[in-house]
């Protein structure tokens, strides 16, 4: 039997986002129901509700969240009723073709997270006799959902929600920019442009995996401040009062590579290794030595 649930929706690009309750389905196979205590706002549900990125109208917001499971459908395994849990904004099934090669990232799944139906044509949201989405099949901004039990995962009863909320999409996209995508190495200079939610776990990915400097680029005060909390060991406003620190300590040599967080866009990270020979050839920042980060995310956060 379907259920009624407050929720955050934006009706067409512009639109604000509207508080309003909305008609919810009693989860089919292989979903579950969750009852959020938690939700991030990412960058990526700004773009969505501003019209800058391609999402089915209209839309139940929000793709960071964390709660507590409440139904399940027929078939689940993953979880249980009871279980906290925390969303994930790509699914796993874990058994495509890309699950099954460690591209998790890449989940056959996650096709419909711009539209927010399931996989067997229908919604789980609705309003007035119209059909909703959540976004990345989601829709974190709702006080219960429906989801996949491929886009949840079990967590410790003792981890606070609104911690938990932030893994579901801004601490993967950043930490994985910077140790999965760009391959930062101990000894490495790293430039992370932005510092908002992604760049923030950029910073701390790229000082845990053992940059010698972290560079943080962001014209913002407190963002700056905050970085160098999180592993910055040194900032900047821009890139132009950057570029001297930057070409210093790599002798000249910059990028070797450049990561760019998917859609989400905002991060850049530039991870240099130093060299003790003459910089390669080549367009400055294109240079052998180097590599950057591209997080392997469908959304993105900035801030
Ligand atoms: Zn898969
Ligand atoms: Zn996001």
């Amino acid at each position: 039997m379907s259920m009624t649930t407050r929720a955050a929706i934006c009706r067409k690009p512009g639109s604000p986002w509207e508080s309003t309750d909305v008609e919810l389905d009693e989860p089919k196979a292989n979903e579950v129901r969750v009852r959020f205590h938690a939700a991030g706002l990412c960058h990526s549900d700004d773009h969505i509700q501003k019209g800058d990125a391609a999402m089915r109208f209209p839309v139940v917001g929000g793709h960071e969240g964390a709660g507590v499971v409440d139904a399940v459908g027929e078939g689940v395994t993953r979880v249980a009723v009871g279980d906290h849990v925390v969303c994930s904004f790509i699914p796993a099934c874990g058994s495509c073709r890309y699950c099954s090669t460690g591209r998790q990232n890449l989940c056959d799944a996650g096709k419909n997270a711009s539209t927010g139906m399931f996989p067997d044509g229908t919604f789980r949201f609705h309003l007035d006799g119209e059909d909703l989405g959540g976004l990345c099949v989601l829709g974190t901004f709702a006080e219960s959902a429906v989801i996949s039990e491929f886009s949840c995962i079990k967590i410790d009863d003792d981890i606070p929600f609104d911690v938990a909320a932030l893994v579901s999409c801004g601490v993967p996209t950043g930490w994985g920019s910077a140790v999965h995508a760009a391959g930062v190495r101990a000894g490495d200079t790293v430039v992370i442009y932005g510092a908002g939610g992604v760049g923030s776990n950029a910073v701390q990915g790229a000082r845990m995996a053992g940059a010698k400097n972290v560079v943080v680029v962001d014209p913002v005060a407190f963002k700056r401040e905050m970085a160098e909390v999180f592993g910055a060991t040194r900032t900047f406003a821009d890139a132009a009062t950057a570029h001297d620190f930057v070409v210093e300590t790599t002798w000249g040599e910059l990028a070797c590579s450049a990561r760019t967080p998917g859609s989400c866009a905002v991060t850049w990270s530039i991870s240099c290794r130093a060299r003790t020979t003459s910089p390669p050839p080549g367009p400055r920042g294109s240079g052998p030595g180097g590599c950057c980060c591209d997080t392997p995310s469908a959304t993105p956060r900035s801030g």
